[in-house]
């Protein structure tokens, strides 16, 4: 590898865990988040609880508190993004119940303010600048996908758009894959798959909280002396809302999709653990979700998951449900 800045990667698997803040106007419960350590632990209190059963503490490669803005959280998550750049599989994944801020860290609350633009946006911003630094060595070609995965069925997000035979072996098959050479191509791109997205859902925010949004970068870089040629991927997913559905309650459609999320959610969960445990057999045929990404987790790829968590008092169950997941799969 040309520029190696992967030294403090070792191991392939990482989890962030992030707590947001309570939103104004919420009912100000206590917390349920009692203790953020430096070193990635988060103690969590169940306020129905009593005695030593009500604190249960985890262990992350980091936690982000309430405070902590969209640009800190881009910064412990830069090194590994450029490493795309040098021909690398990188999957980062969104999890927690909806509501915890998924999107608030993928995407960022809106498109309009650079401020707070979330992760999608920074890496595409930073991979086109360094991708400029290196100009002289490397010619990059990017292009994007943007797929939605609902109800085990995935959906081109681009479909209408110029197509290209650009590849480098790791497409998301059959989604369109369009070239992009600057944030503007992007932010453009985002707008038209957002509205894709919308297109005979009743509400957006129902529909994306149902369903996963994946959006991949493809990086192909030719190295002007040696002309070697390097392939990176970039996978960002915005995963459907983690919380279990009561099953009295829910019937029909609504059951349907809630037994699609669980079952891809547990499928992810089983192949990225095996993947930590270096387990030989990798489950990548339980889901489209783990199907579509398979070239991109295992063997070289790299993936981080950040945990979400809501500190509302009332959210305590799927909290602690959303962390013992990211434990595991740790
Ligand atoms: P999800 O995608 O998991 O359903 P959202 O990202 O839509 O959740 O977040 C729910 C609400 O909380 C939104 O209004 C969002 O702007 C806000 N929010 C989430 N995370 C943060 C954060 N770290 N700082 C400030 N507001 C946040
Ligand atoms: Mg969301």
């Amino acid at each position: 590898v040309l520029y190696n800045q992967v030294q403090d990667l070792k191991g392939t698997i990482r989890v962030y865990c992030r707590v947001r803040p309570f939103l104004p106007g919420q009912s100000n419960g206590q917390s349920t988040v009692d203790y953020i350590g430096e070193n990635g632990n988060i103690m969590v209190a169940n306020p129905f609880k009593q005695g030593k059963d009500a604190r249960k503490m985890f262990l992350f490669n980091k936690v982000f508190g309430p405070k902590v803005s969209q640009d800190q959280v881009y910064n412990d998550t830069q090194q590994l993004i450029r490493t795309v750049l040098d021909g690398y599989n990188v999957c980062i994944f969104a999890y927690g119940q909806t509501g915890s801020g998924k999107t608030y860290t993928m995407s960022g609350p809106d498109l309009t303010s650079e401020d707070t633009w979330g992760v999608n946006y920074r890496a595409l911003r930073d991979l086109f600048q360094l991708s400029k630094t290196r100009v002289d060595f490397v010619k990059y070609e990017v292009g994007v996908q943007m797929i939605e995965i609902y109800n085990e069925q995935v959906r081109d997000l681009l479909v209408n758009i110029r197509n290209t035979t650009q590849s480098n072996g790791l497409n998301v098959p059959d989604a369109s894959l369009v070239p992009v050479t600057s944030t503007e191509d992007v932010l453009e791109l985002m707008r038209i798959g957002q509205k894709n997205r919308a297109v005979g859902a009743t509400a957006l925010n129902e529909r994306s909280s149902r369903s996963h949004s994946v959006l991949t970068v493809h990086v192909l870089g030719k190295e002007l002396v040696t002309g070697s040629i390097l392939k990176g991927c970039l996978h960002l997913v915005d995963l459907a809302g983690s919380e279990r559905v009561d099953k009295s309650e829910a019937v029909g459609e609504r059951l349907k999709e809630a037994q699609h999320i669980n079952r891809s959610l547990s499928a992810l969960g089983d192949v990225i653990s095996a993947l930590a445990q270096k387990s030989t057999h990798i489950p990548y045929r339980n889901s489209k979700l783990t199907q579509v990404l398979q070239d991109s987790l295992g063997g070289q790829a790299k993936t981080l998951m950040f945990a979400h968590v809501n500190p509302e008092p009332n959210a305590i169950g799927e909290t602690i449900s959303t962390l013992k997941f990211a434990e595991r799969v740790s």
